[in-house]
Protein backbone atom coordinates (compact mmCIF):
# COMPACT_ATOMS: atom_id res chain seq x y z
CA UNK A 1 0.00 0.00 0.00
CA UNK A 2 1.48 3.65 -0.71
CA UNK A 3 2.83 5.80 2.34
CA UNK A 4 0.15 8.53 1.45
CA UNK A 5 -3.00 7.56 0.51
CA UNK A 6 -5.05 10.28 -2.33
CA UNK A 7 -8.63 9.09 -0.63
CA UNK A 8 -9.64 6.45 1.66
CA UNK A 9 -12.84 5.41 0.75
CA UNK A 10 -14.77 4.50 3.81
CA UNK A 11 -17.35 1.37 3.07
CA UNK A 12 -20.22 1.07 6.04
CA UNK A 13 -21.46 -2.60 6.90
CA UNK A 14 -24.66 -1.76 4.34
CA UNK A 15 -23.19 -0.37 1.79
CA UNK A 16 -22.14 -3.56 -0.03
CA UNK A 17 -22.25 -2.62 -3.79
CA UNK A 18 -19.44 -2.48 -6.30
CA UNK A 19 -21.67 0.18 -8.15
CA UNK A 20 -21.38 2.32 -5.21
CA UNK A 21 -21.00 6.19 -5.60
CA UNK A 22 -18.51 6.22 -3.18
CA UNK A 23 -16.32 3.78 -5.35
CA UNK A 24 -16.40 5.54 -8.12
CA UNK A 25 -13.68 7.12 -9.57
CA UNK A 26 -11.66 4.78 -7.22
CA UNK A 27 -7.93 4.40 -8.37
CA UNK A 28 -6.05 1.15 -7.24
CA UNK A 29 -2.82 3.26 -7.62
CA UNK A 30 -4.00 5.99 -5.29
CA UNK A 31 -6.68 5.25 -3.36
CA UNK A 32 -7.69 2.23 -0.31
CA UNK A 33 -10.73 0.85 1.28
CA UNK A 34 -11.30 1.17 5.31
CA UNK A 35 -14.11 -1.37 6.15
CA UNK A 36 -14.63 -1.51 10.12
CA UNK A 37 -16.64 -4.24 12.82
CA UNK A 38 -16.86 -2.47 15.78
CA UNK A 39 -18.55 -3.23 19.10
CA UNK A 40 -20.69 -0.41 19.11
CA UNK A 41 -22.25 -0.84 16.09
CA UNK A 42 -23.76 -4.66 17.93
CA UNK A 43 -24.27 -2.98 21.69
CA UNK A 44 -25.70 0.81 21.46
CA UNK A 45 -28.87 -1.68 20.93
CA UNK A 46 -27.90 -5.19 21.41
CA UNK A 47 -27.95 -6.27 17.54
CA UNK A 48 -29.38 -9.68 17.62
CA UNK A 49 -27.15 -12.70 16.81
CA UNK A 50 -28.88 -13.31 13.42
CA UNK A 51 -28.13 -9.40 12.22
CA UNK A 52 -24.75 -9.42 13.78
CA UNK A 53 -24.23 -12.37 11.57
CA UNK A 54 -25.66 -10.97 8.68
CA UNK A 55 -23.41 -7.65 8.48
CA UNK A 56 -20.30 -9.20 9.53
CA UNK A 57 -20.26 -12.45 7.52
CA UNK A 58 -21.41 -10.08 4.26
CA UNK A 59 -18.69 -7.12 4.97
CA UNK A 60 -16.76 -9.97 4.97
CA UNK A 61 -17.63 -11.17 1.80
CA UNK A 62 -17.61 -7.63 0.35
CA UNK A 63 -14.11 -7.38 1.85
CA UNK A 64 -12.95 -10.23 0.10
CA UNK A 65 -14.08 -9.55 -3.46
CA UNK A 66 -12.27 -6.05 -3.01
CA UNK A 67 -9.50 -7.77 -1.93
CA UNK A 68 -9.92 -10.57 -5.15
CA UNK A 69 -9.38 -6.91 -7.39
CA UNK A 70 -6.15 -6.74 -5.75
CA UNK A 71 -7.49 -3.06 -3.86
CA UNK A 72 -6.02 -2.69 -1.00
CA UNK A 73 -8.53 -2.65 1.50
CA UNK A 74 -8.15 -1.61 5.47
CA UNK A 75 -9.95 -4.25 7.43
CA UNK A 76 -10.80 -3.90 10.74
CA UNK A 77 -11.61 -6.78 12.73
CA UNK A 78 -14.43 -7.03 16.06
CA UNK A 79 -11.96 -9.42 17.58
CA UNK A 80 -8.69 -8.04 16.71
CA UNK A 81 -6.88 -7.47 19.83
CA UNK A 82 -6.59 -3.43 19.54
CA UNK A 83 -9.68 -2.58 17.94
CA UNK A 84 -11.37 0.25 19.90
CA UNK A 85 -14.81 -0.59 19.80
CA UNK A 86 -15.97 2.14 17.83
CA UNK A 87 -15.98 3.60 14.43
CA UNK A 88 -14.73 6.73 15.56
CA UNK A 89 -11.85 4.93 16.92
CA UNK A 90 -11.34 3.17 13.97
CA UNK A 91 -11.63 5.36 11.66
CA UNK A 92 -9.10 8.02 13.25
CA UNK A 93 -6.53 4.81 14.31
CA UNK A 94 -6.72 4.24 10.19
CA UNK A 95 -5.84 7.82 9.64
CA UNK A 96 -3.59 8.42 11.98
CA UNK A 97 -1.20 5.15 10.07
CA UNK A 98 -2.67 6.00 6.71
CA UNK A 99 -2.29 9.83 6.60
CA UNK A 100 -4.99 9.79 3.54
CA UNK A 101 -5.01 13.39 2.07
CA UNK A 102 -9.33 12.64 1.57
CA UNK A 103 -12.04 11.16 2.75
CA UNK A 104 -14.68 9.39 0.60
CA UNK A 105 -18.15 8.21 1.48
CA UNK A 106 -22.01 7.21 0.27
CA UNK A 107 -23.99 8.68 2.90
CA UNK A 108 -24.87 6.56 5.61
CA UNK A 109 -28.11 5.34 6.51
CA UNK A 110 -27.95 6.63 10.65
CA UNK A 111 -27.81 10.31 10.99
CA UNK A 112 -25.64 8.92 14.72
CA UNK A 113 -22.56 7.11 12.54
CA UNK A 114 -23.06 10.30 9.78
CA UNK A 115 -22.23 13.09 12.73
CA UNK A 116 -19.66 10.48 14.00
CA UNK A 117 -17.44 10.01 11.35
CA UNK A 118 -18.06 13.84 10.31
CA UNK A 119 -16.31 14.32 13.63
CA UNK A 120 -13.29 12.33 13.01
CA UNK A 121 -12.62 14.23 9.82
CA UNK A 122 -12.95 17.67 11.65
CA UNK A 123 -10.41 16.25 14.39
CA UNK A 124 -7.83 15.56 11.55
CA UNK A 125 -8.50 18.69 9.73
CA UNK A 126 -9.10 15.97 6.26
CA UNK A 127 -12.27 16.69 3.90
CA UNK A 128 -15.02 14.44 3.76
CA UNK A 129 -17.02 13.93 0.66
CA UNK A 130 -20.57 12.64 1.39
CA UNK A 131 -21.83 11.48 -1.92
CA UNK A 132 -25.26 10.81 -2.79
CA UNK A 133 -26.53 7.23 -2.12
CA UNK A 134 -27.29 6.00 -5.58
CA UNK A 135 -28.71 3.02 -4.54
CA UNK A 136 -31.99 4.63 -4.33
CA UNK A 137 -34.78 5.83 -6.86
CA UNK A 138 -35.27 9.40 -5.62
CA UNK A 139 -32.86 11.40 -3.81
CA UNK A 140 -33.33 13.06 -0.26
CA UNK A 141 -33.44 16.29 -1.95
CA UNK A 142 -36.09 15.18 -4.34
CA UNK A 143 -38.45 14.09 -1.25
CA UNK A 144 -37.46 17.77 0.55
CA UNK A 145 -39.05 19.14 -2.69
CA UNK A 146 -42.28 17.07 -2.57
CA UNK A 147 -42.64 17.49 0.89
CA UNK A 148 -42.03 21.49 0.45
CA UNK A 149 -45.47 23.57 1.61
CA UNK A 150 -47.79 20.17 1.93
CA UNK A 151 -50.01 19.89 5.00
CA UNK A 152 -49.89 16.42 5.05
CA UNK A 153 -47.36 14.09 3.57
CA UNK A 154 -48.68 10.19 2.35
CA UNK A 155 -47.15 7.80 0.77
CA UNK A 156 -49.47 7.42 -1.78
CA UNK A 157 -48.44 10.66 -3.55
CA UNK A 158 -45.03 10.30 -3.13
CA UNK A 159 -45.02 7.18 -5.13
CA UNK A 160 -47.18 8.42 -7.89
CA UNK A 161 -44.76 10.91 -8.48
CA UNK A 162 -41.73 8.44 -8.80
CA UNK A 163 -44.31 5.93 -11.06
CA UNK A 164 -44.82 8.95 -12.91
CA UNK A 165 -40.60 10.14 -13.00
CA UNK A 166 -39.52 6.46 -13.79
CA UNK A 167 -42.45 5.36 -16.19
CA UNK A 168 -42.27 2.51 -14.19
CA UNK A 169 -45.65 0.47 -14.42
CA UNK A 170 -46.79 3.41 -16.51
CA UNK A 171 -49.12 3.26 -19.51
CA UNK A 172 -47.69 7.03 -21.17
CA UNK A 173 -49.24 9.54 -18.39
CA UNK A 174 -51.86 6.88 -17.36
CA UNK A 175 -50.91 3.47 -14.50
CA UNK A 176 -50.88 0.32 -15.85
CA UNK A 177 -54.54 -1.03 -15.49
CA UNK A 178 -55.72 2.11 -15.54
CA UNK A 179 -55.54 2.59 -11.22
CA UNK A 180 -52.51 3.46 -9.00
CA UNK A 181 -53.05 1.18 -6.43
CA UNK A 182 -54.41 -2.52 -6.33
CA UNK A 183 -54.17 -2.51 -1.92
CA UNK A 184 -58.05 -3.57 -2.01
CA UNK A 185 -56.72 -6.50 -3.42
CA UNK A 186 -54.14 -7.34 -1.08
CA UNK A 187 -55.78 -8.05 1.85
CA UNK A 188 -57.00 -11.60 1.63
CA UNK A 189 -56.45 -14.18 4.53
CA UNK A 190 -56.10 -17.97 4.28
CA UNK A 191 -59.61 -19.02 5.76
CA UNK A 192 -60.46 -21.83 7.57
CA UNK A 193 -58.40 -24.14 5.09
CA UNK A 194 -55.01 -22.42 5.99
CA UNK A 195 -52.28 -21.71 3.15
CA UNK A 196 -51.72 -25.29 1.86
CA UNK A 197 -48.97 -25.97 0.51
CA UNK A 198 -46.38 -23.00 0.91
CA UNK A 199 -42.98 -22.56 -1.45
CA UNK A 200 -40.08 -23.31 0.74
CA UNK A 201 -37.63 -20.45 0.80
CA UNK A 202 -34.59 -20.25 -0.67
CA UNK A 203 -32.03 -20.37 2.70
CA UNK A 204 -28.04 -20.56 2.42
CA UNK A 205 -26.03 -22.86 3.94
CA UNK A 206 -23.12 -20.87 6.03
CA UNK A 207 -19.85 -21.14 4.38
CA UNK A 208 -16.50 -21.08 6.20
CA UNK A 209 -17.11 -17.20 6.39
CA UNK A 210 -20.35 -17.06 7.99
CA UNK A 211 -19.36 -19.84 9.97
CA UNK A 212 -16.02 -18.35 11.38
CA UNK A 213 -18.58 -15.05 11.76
CA UNK A 214 -21.06 -17.44 13.70
CA UNK A 215 -18.49 -18.69 16.37
CA UNK A 216 -17.63 -15.08 17.02
CA UNK A 217 -20.68 -13.52 17.35
CA UNK A 218 -21.31 -16.23 19.95
CA UNK A 219 -18.36 -15.74 21.85
CA UNK A 220 -18.45 -12.04 22.24
CA UNK A 221 -22.05 -11.04 22.24
CA UNK A 222 -23.73 -14.35 24.17
CA UNK A 223 -25.79 -11.82 25.62
CA UNK A 224 -27.27 -10.41 22.43
CA UNK A 225 -30.93 -12.10 21.37
CA UNK A 226 -32.40 -14.44 19.50
CA UNK A 227 -30.53 -17.86 17.86
CA UNK A 228 -28.27 -18.73 15.02
CA UNK A 229 -29.15 -22.09 14.40
CA UNK A 230 -31.16 -21.53 11.36
CA UNK A 231 -28.79 -19.05 9.75
CA UNK A 232 -29.43 -19.03 5.96
CA UNK A 233 -29.81 -15.61 4.97
CA UNK A 234 -28.07 -14.38 1.76
CA UNK A 235 -24.44 -13.08 2.09
CA UNK A 236 -23.62 -12.34 -1.28
CA UNK A 237 -24.86 -10.51 -4.21
CA UNK A 238 -24.41 -14.39 -5.78
CA UNK A 239 -27.14 -15.35 -3.44
CA UNK A 240 -29.05 -12.56 -3.02
CA UNK A 241 -29.95 -12.57 -6.72
CA UNK A 242 -30.94 -16.32 -6.16
CA UNK A 243 -33.41 -15.20 -3.28
CA UNK A 244 -35.05 -12.70 -5.57
CA UNK A 245 -35.27 -14.99 -8.66
CA UNK A 246 -36.46 -17.95 -6.25
CA UNK A 247 -39.23 -15.22 -4.90
CA UNK A 248 -40.53 -13.41 -8.47
CA UNK A 249 -40.41 -17.22 -9.70
CA UNK A 250 -42.26 -19.33 -6.36
CA UNK A 251 -44.26 -16.60 -4.51
CA UNK A 252 -44.86 -13.17 -6.17
CA UNK A 253 -48.04 -14.66 -8.08
CA UNK A 254 -49.50 -14.87 -4.39
CA UNK A 255 -47.80 -12.00 -2.83
CA UNK A 256 -50.97 -9.45 -3.66
CA UNK A 257 -53.58 -11.75 -2.06
CA UNK A 258 -51.96 -13.18 0.86
CA UNK A 259 -49.73 -9.50 1.68
CA UNK A 260 -51.79 -9.34 4.90
CA UNK A 261 -52.36 -12.68 6.19
CA UNK A 262 -50.82 -14.63 8.95
CA UNK A 263 -51.07 -18.52 9.74
CA UNK A 264 -48.91 -19.82 13.00
CA UNK A 265 -45.89 -21.48 12.75
CA UNK A 266 -45.35 -20.44 9.07
CA UNK A 267 -42.45 -17.75 9.11
CA UNK A 268 -42.27 -16.79 5.46
CA UNK A 269 -45.02 -16.97 3.59
CA UNK A 270 -46.03 -15.11 -0.01
CA UNK A 271 -42.85 -12.40 1.66
CA UNK A 272 -39.93 -12.29 -0.62
CA UNK A 273 -37.54 -12.27 2.41
CA UNK A 274 -35.28 -9.47 0.63
CA UNK A 275 -34.89 -6.47 2.74
CA UNK A 276 -32.29 -7.79 4.27
CA UNK A 277 -30.02 -7.96 0.67
CA UNK A 278 -31.94 -4.55 -0.45
CA UNK A 279 -30.77 -2.70 2.85
CA UNK A 280 -27.12 -4.16 2.71
CA UNK A 281 -27.32 -3.41 -1.00
CA UNK A 282 -26.76 -6.68 -2.02
CA UNK A 283 -29.82 -5.84 -4.44
CA UNK A 284 -30.71 -2.41 -5.80
CA UNK A 285 -34.38 -1.72 -5.78
CA UNK A 286 -34.25 -1.06 -9.17
CA UNK A 287 -33.24 -4.54 -10.69
CA UNK A 288 -36.05 -5.62 -7.85
CA UNK A 289 -38.59 -3.61 -9.65
CA UNK A 290 -37.55 -4.44 -13.05
CA UNK A 291 -37.86 -7.98 -12.28
CA UNK A 292 -41.49 -7.81 -11.26
CA UNK A 293 -42.51 -5.57 -13.32
CA UNK A 294 -41.19 -8.41 -16.20
CA UNK A 295 -43.07 -11.08 -14.70
CA UNK A 296 -46.16 -9.35 -14.84
CA UNK A 297 -45.73 -8.30 -18.65
CA UNK A 298 -44.95 -11.57 -19.35
CA UNK A 299 -47.90 -13.10 -17.83
CA UNK A 300 -46.36 -14.82 -14.76
CA UNK A 301 -48.60 -12.57 -11.90
CA UNK A 302 -51.34 -10.87 -12.08
CA UNK A 303 -51.73 -7.10 -11.98
CA UNK A 304 -52.85 -6.71 -7.71
CA UNK A 305 -49.45 -8.60 -6.86
CA UNK A 306 -46.73 -6.89 -9.46
CA UNK A 307 -48.52 -3.86 -8.16
CA UNK A 308 -48.58 -4.55 -4.58
CA UNK A 309 -44.94 -5.50 -3.96
CA UNK A 310 -43.86 -2.53 -6.77
CA UNK A 311 -45.51 -0.52 -4.09
CA UNK A 312 -43.64 -1.64 -1.20
CA UNK A 313 -40.29 -0.62 -2.81
CA UNK A 314 -40.76 2.02 -5.11
CA UNK A 315 -43.56 3.69 -2.69
CA UNK A 316 -42.93 2.55 0.63
CA UNK A 317 -38.91 2.40 1.01
CA UNK A 318 -38.23 5.49 -0.82
CA UNK A 319 -40.67 7.34 1.04
CA UNK A 320 -39.22 6.13 4.40
CA UNK A 321 -36.10 7.24 3.74
CA UNK A 322 -37.42 10.87 3.03
CA UNK A 323 -38.96 11.41 6.02
CA UNK A 324 -36.19 10.14 7.90
CA UNK A 325 -33.74 12.49 6.28
CA UNK A 326 -36.23 15.12 6.41
CA UNK A 327 -36.90 14.61 10.17
CA UNK A 328 -34.38 13.67 11.72
CA UNK A 329 -32.28 14.67 14.38
CA UNK A 330 -35.71 15.40 15.98
CA UNK A 331 -37.77 12.67 15.19
CA UNK A 332 -36.31 9.96 17.11
CA UNK A 333 -37.32 12.30 20.35
CA UNK A 334 -40.84 12.25 19.75
CA UNK A 335 -43.41 11.14 21.79
CA UNK A 336 -46.80 12.32 20.47
CA UNK A 337 -48.98 10.46 22.67
CA UNK A 338 -46.90 10.63 25.41
CA UNK A 339 -46.44 7.11 25.94
CA UNK A 340 -43.96 6.14 29.03
CA UNK A 341 -44.48 2.29 29.83
CA UNK A 342 -41.65 -0.17 29.84
CA UNK A 343 -41.39 -2.48 27.03
CA UNK A 344 -42.91 -5.74 28.40
CA UNK A 345 -40.16 -8.54 28.98
CA UNK A 346 -41.19 -10.89 26.68
CA UNK A 347 -40.27 -9.31 23.58
CA UNK A 348 -37.04 -10.67 24.33
CA UNK A 349 -38.08 -13.62 25.02
CA UNK A 350 -41.72 -14.64 23.33
CA UNK A 351 -42.97 -16.29 26.58
CA UNK A 352 -46.71 -15.15 27.05
CA UNK A 353 -50.16 -16.35 27.17
CA UNK A 354 -51.01 -14.45 23.87
CA UNK A 355 -50.58 -16.67 21.08
CA UNK A 356 -49.93 -13.98 18.02
CA UNK A 357 -47.54 -12.30 20.17
CA UNK A 358 -45.55 -15.54 21.17
CA UNK A 359 -45.37 -17.00 17.28
CA UNK A 360 -44.02 -13.54 16.21
CA UNK A 361 -41.73 -12.81 18.66
CA UNK A 362 -40.38 -16.82 18.57
CA UNK A 363 -39.81 -16.08 14.90
CA UNK A 364 -38.29 -13.15 15.34
CA UNK A 365 -35.87 -14.13 17.72
CA UNK A 366 -35.12 -17.79 15.29
CA UNK A 367 -34.88 -15.66 12.36
CA UNK A 368 -34.58 -11.87 12.78
CA UNK A 369 -37.69 -11.69 10.48
CA UNK A 370 -41.32 -11.32 10.76
CA UNK A 371 -43.12 -9.81 7.46
CA UNK A 372 -44.90 -6.09 7.96
CA UNK A 373 -48.33 -6.98 9.39
CA UNK A 374 -46.50 -9.13 11.89
CA UNK A 375 -44.46 -5.96 13.25
CA UNK A 376 -47.45 -3.45 12.46
CA UNK A 377 -50.54 -5.56 14.10
CA UNK A 378 -49.05 -7.72 16.54
CA UNK A 379 -45.94 -6.53 18.02
CA UNK A 380 -46.34 -3.11 17.33
CA UNK A 381 -49.88 -2.62 17.83
CA UNK A 382 -49.46 -4.34 21.57
CA UNK A 383 -46.67 -1.79 22.53
CA UNK A 384 -48.86 1.03 21.12
CA UNK A 385 -51.75 0.13 23.14
CA UNK A 386 -50.33 -0.70 26.47
CA UNK A 387 -48.11 3.02 26.09
CA UNK A 388 -44.96 1.62 25.94
CA UNK A 389 -42.15 4.53 25.47
CA UNK A 390 -41.74 5.17 21.72
CA UNK A 391 -37.57 5.07 21.88
CA UNK A 392 -37.90 1.41 24.26
CA UNK A 393 -40.11 0.01 20.99
CA UNK A 394 -37.30 1.63 18.56
CA UNK A 395 -34.80 -0.16 20.23
CA UNK A 396 -36.53 -3.42 20.20
CA UNK A 397 -36.92 -3.37 16.52
CA UNK A 398 -33.57 -2.00 15.39
CA UNK A 399 -32.22 -5.05 17.37
CA UNK A 400 -34.04 -8.00 16.01
CA UNK A 401 -34.56 -7.88 12.70
CA UNK A 402 -31.88 -8.81 10.19
CA UNK A 403 -33.13 -5.96 7.87
CA UNK A 404 -32.94 -2.96 11.07
CA UNK A 405 -30.93 -0.01 9.75
CA UNK A 406 -32.35 3.12 11.35
CA UNK A 407 -33.40 5.45 8.17
CA UNK A 408 -36.05 2.59 7.42
CA UNK A 409 -36.53 1.12 10.97
CA UNK A 410 -37.09 4.66 12.60
CA UNK A 411 -40.13 5.58 10.58
CA UNK A 412 -41.65 2.48 10.30
CA UNK A 413 -42.01 1.85 13.83
CA UNK A 414 -41.97 5.34 15.84
CA UNK A 415 -44.21 6.90 12.74
CA UNK A 416 -46.21 4.39 11.30
CA UNK A 417 -46.56 1.47 13.93
CA UNK A 418 -46.73 3.99 17.37
CA UNK A 419 -48.36 7.59 15.75
CA UNK A 420 -45.31 9.19 17.87
CA UNK A 421 -44.80 11.48 15.13
CA UNK A 422 -48.63 12.72 15.50
CA UNK A 423 -49.26 12.16 11.74
CA UNK A 424 -46.01 12.80 9.77
CA UNK A 425 -45.63 8.91 8.64
CA UNK A 426 -49.12 7.87 8.32
CA UNK A 427 -52.85 9.33 8.44
CA UNK A 428 -54.20 7.80 11.61
CA UNK A 429 -52.57 5.47 14.63
CA UNK A 430 -53.03 1.83 13.26
CA UNK A 431 -55.60 0.57 16.09
CA UNK A 432 -57.53 -2.43 16.15
CA UNK A 433 -58.76 -4.79 18.89
CA UNK A 434 -57.95 -8.94 18.72
CA UNK A 435 -60.74 -8.83 15.94
CA UNK A 436 -58.18 -7.76 13.15
CA UNK A 437 -55.80 -10.73 14.44
CA UNK A 438 -58.55 -13.10 14.55
CA UNK A 439 -59.65 -12.06 11.12
CA UNK A 440 -56.18 -12.26 9.72
CA UNK A 441 -54.80 -15.66 11.31
CA UNK A 442 -55.55 -18.51 12.64
CA UNK A 443 -53.78 -17.38 16.12
CA UNK A 444 -57.09 -16.93 17.90
CA UNK A 445 -58.18 -20.73 17.64
CA UNK A 446 -54.76 -22.04 19.66
CA UNK A 447 -55.35 -18.98 22.09
CA UNK A 448 -56.96 -18.83 25.39
CA UNK A 449 -57.79 -15.50 25.28
CA UNK A 450 -61.13 -14.57 23.36
CA UNK A 451 -60.63 -12.11 21.12
CA UNK A 452 -64.65 -10.54 20.90
CA UNK A 453 -64.05 -9.95 24.86
CA UNK A 454 -62.73 -7.02 26.16
CA UNK A 455 -63.73 -7.89 30.02
CA UNK A 456 -64.01 -10.71 31.93
CA UNK A 457 -60.97 -13.38 32.53
CA UNK A 458 -60.74 -15.07 28.76
CA UNK A 459 -60.94 -11.25 27.00
CA UNK A 460 -58.19 -11.14 25.03
CA UNK A 461 -56.00 -7.90 26.01
CA UNK A 462 -55.50 -6.51 22.44
CA UNK A 463 -59.01 -6.01 22.92
CA UNK A 464 -59.53 -4.65 26.39
CA UNK A 465 -56.34 -1.64 25.43
CA UNK A 466 -58.10 -1.16 22.34
CA UNK A 467 -61.13 0.37 24.22
CA UNK A 468 -59.02 1.77 26.70
CA UNK A 469 -56.80 3.15 24.40
CA UNK A 470 -59.24 4.93 22.25
CA UNK A 471 -60.84 5.97 25.61
CA UNK A 472 -58.23 7.41 26.99
CA UNK A 473 -56.92 9.64 23.77
CA UNK A 474 -60.50 10.35 23.06
CA UNK A 475 -59.72 13.86 22.96
CA UNK A 476 -56.42 13.99 20.86
CA UNK A 477 -58.17 11.17 18.48
CA UNK A 478 -61.48 13.07 18.28
CA UNK A 479 -59.42 15.45 16.02
CA UNK A 480 -58.21 13.38 13.34
CA UNK A 481 -61.98 12.60 11.05
CA UNK A 482 -60.18 9.40 9.95
CA UNK A 483 -60.72 7.76 13.29
CA UNK A 484 -64.94 9.18 13.68
CA UNK A 485 -66.01 5.35 13.02
CA UNK A 486 -64.00 4.07 15.45
CA UNK A 487 -64.79 6.86 17.95
CA UNK A 488 -68.18 6.56 17.04
CA UNK A 489 -68.55 2.86 18.35
CA UNK A 490 -66.40 4.06 21.51
CA UNK A 491 -69.43 6.13 22.39
CA UNK A 492 -72.02 3.19 22.86
CA UNK A 493 -69.83 2.12 25.66
CA UNK A 494 -71.84 2.97 28.84
CA UNK A 495 -69.71 4.92 31.91
CA UNK A 496 -69.55 1.77 33.70
CA UNK A 497 -68.58 -0.41 30.60
CA UNK A 498 -65.75 1.75 30.17
CA UNK A 499 -64.77 2.05 33.83
CA UNK A 500 -64.59 -1.84 33.72
CA UNK A 501 -62.07 -1.92 30.77
CA UNK A 502 -60.09 0.99 32.43
CA UNK A 503 -59.83 -1.21 35.65
CA UNK A 504 -58.98 -4.86 33.53
CA UNK A 505 -56.60 -2.63 31.37
CA UNK A 506 -54.93 -1.64 34.45
CA UNK A 507 -54.02 -5.35 35.69
CA UNK A 508 -52.78 -6.39 32.59
CA UNK A 509 -50.20 -3.02 32.17
CA UNK A 510 -49.23 -3.94 35.57
CA UNK A 511 -48.88 -7.19 34.80
CA UNK A 512 -45.98 -6.54 32.92
C1 LIG B 1 -42.64 -1.51 13.20
C2 LIG B 1 -42.00 -1.80 11.88
C3 LIG B 1 -40.63 -1.85 11.76
C4 LIG B 1 -40.03 -2.11 10.52
N1 LIG B 1 -38.67 -2.13 10.44
C5 LIG B 1 -38.08 -2.34 9.24
C6 LIG B 1 -36.66 -2.37 9.12
O1 LIG B 1 -35.93 -2.21 10.10
N2 LIG B 1 -36.12 -2.58 7.89
C7 LIG B 1 -36.90 -2.78 6.79
O2 LIG B 1 -36.36 -2.95 5.70
N3 LIG B 1 -38.24 -2.73 6.86
C8 LIG B 1 -38.85 -2.55 8.05
N4 LIG B 1 -40.22 -2.52 8.12
C9 LIG B 1 -41.01 -2.65 6.88
C10 LIG B 1 -41.41 -4.09 6.51
O3 LIG B 1 -42.04 -4.70 7.60
C11 LIG B 1 -40.23 -4.93 6.06
O4 LIG B 1 -39.54 -4.26 5.02
C12 LIG B 1 -40.68 -6.27 5.51
O5 LIG B 1 -41.43 -6.96 6.48
C13 LIG B 1 -39.45 -7.10 5.10
O6 LIG B 1 -39.84 -8.38 4.71
P1 LIG B 1 -39.84 -8.82 3.19
O7 LIG B 1 -38.52 -8.53 2.58
O8 LIG B 1 -40.33 -10.23 3.15
O9 LIG B 1 -40.88 -7.81 2.60
P2 LIG B 1 -42.06 -7.93 1.54
O10 LIG B 1 -43.33 -8.00 2.28
O11 LIG B 1 -41.80 -9.02 0.57
O12 LIG B 1 -41.98 -6.51 0.80
C14 LIG B 1 -41.05 -6.27 -0.25
C15 LIG B 1 -40.06 -5.19 0.08
O13 LIG B 1 -40.71 -3.94 0.19
C16 LIG B 1 -40.02 -3.09 1.10
N5 LIG B 1 -40.96 -2.63 2.13
C17 LIG B 1 -42.16 -3.18 2.43
N6 LIG B 1 -42.79 -2.44 3.38
C18 LIG B 1 -41.95 -1.44 3.68
C19 LIG B 1 -42.02 -0.36 4.59
N7 LIG B 1 -43.07 -0.15 5.37
N8 LIG B 1 -40.98 0.46 4.66
C20 LIG B 1 -39.91 0.29 3.87
N9 LIG B 1 -39.78 -0.71 2.99
C21 LIG B 1 -40.79 -1.55 2.89
C22 LIG B 1 -38.92 -3.94 1.74
O14 LIG B 1 -37.69 -3.61 1.17
C23 LIG B 1 -39.34 -5.37 1.40
O15 LIG B 1 -38.24 -6.24 1.26
C24 LIG B 1 -40.84 -2.30 9.37
C25 LIG B 1 -42.22 -2.25 9.50
C26 LIG B 1 -42.80 -2.00 10.74
C27 LIG B 1 -44.28 -1.93 10.84
S1 LIG C 1 -57.12 -13.91 21.29
FE1 LIG C 1 -56.05 -11.99 21.41
S2 LIG C 1 -54.05 -12.50 22.30
FE2 LIG C 1 -54.99 -14.41 21.63
S3 LIG C 1 -54.19 -14.73 19.55
FE3 LIG C 1 -56.14 -13.65 19.34
S4 LIG C 1 -55.57 -11.51 19.28
FE4 LIG C 1 -53.80 -12.60 20.09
Amino acid sequence: MAKSIRHLVLILGDQLNMDSSALAGFDPNQDAIWMAEVMEESTHVPSSKQRSTLFLSAMRHFAQSLLDKNWAVIYARLNDANNTGTLAGELAKAIEVHKPQQLVMTAPGEWRVLQSLRGVAKQHGLPLEVRDDTHFFSTVREFAEHAKGRKQLRQEFFYRELRQKTGIQMDGKKPVGGQWNFDEDNRGSFGKQGPGMLPAPLRFEPDDITLDVMAMVKDTLPQNPGALNSFGWPVTRHQALQALDSFIQHRLPSFGLYQDAMWEGEVWLYHSHISSSLNLKLLNPREVVEAAELAYKQGHVPLPAAEGFIRQVLGWREYVRGIYWTQMPEYVERNEMQATAKLPAFYWTGNTDMACLRDAIHQTLEHGYAHHIQRLMVTGLYALLLGVAPKEVHDWYLSVYVDAVEWVELPNTLGMSQFADGGVMASKPYVASGKYIDRMSNHCKGCNFNPALATGETACPFTTLYWDYLNRHVDTLAKNPRMLMQLKNLNRLTDDARAEIASQANLIKNSH
